[in-house]
């Protein structure tokens, strides 16, 4: 069993969501959770990502302040990555 890292922005359209990675164990995928969540240093978003150009105002997205989640994987999808 593995863990996927994921974060992403929430948009006034809704969230969008990124894949940061796999780690091995739910502790620390707790931990890249619990940083990102605390820490100043974050993901950049990708380019593509609305943060840059939605054009909404008031739009949350322009916050710029990324959700970070994990969620468990099975084998089988490590393999697709
Ligand atoms: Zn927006």
């Amino acid at each position: 069993m593995s863990f996927e890292l994921l974060y992403g922005y929430c948009h006034c359209f809704g969230k969008t969501t990124y894949r940061h990675g796999l780690v091995a164990s739910e502790t620390e995928a707790r931990r890249w959770v619990a940083a990102g969540r605390s820490d100043d240093r974050r993901p950049m978003p990708p380019g593509s990502d609305p943060v840059w150009t939605c054009p909404v105002t008031g739009c949350p997205g322009h916050v710029q302040r990324p959700w970070f989640a994990y969620r468990p994987v099975s084998g089988e999808e490590d393999a697709t990555q």
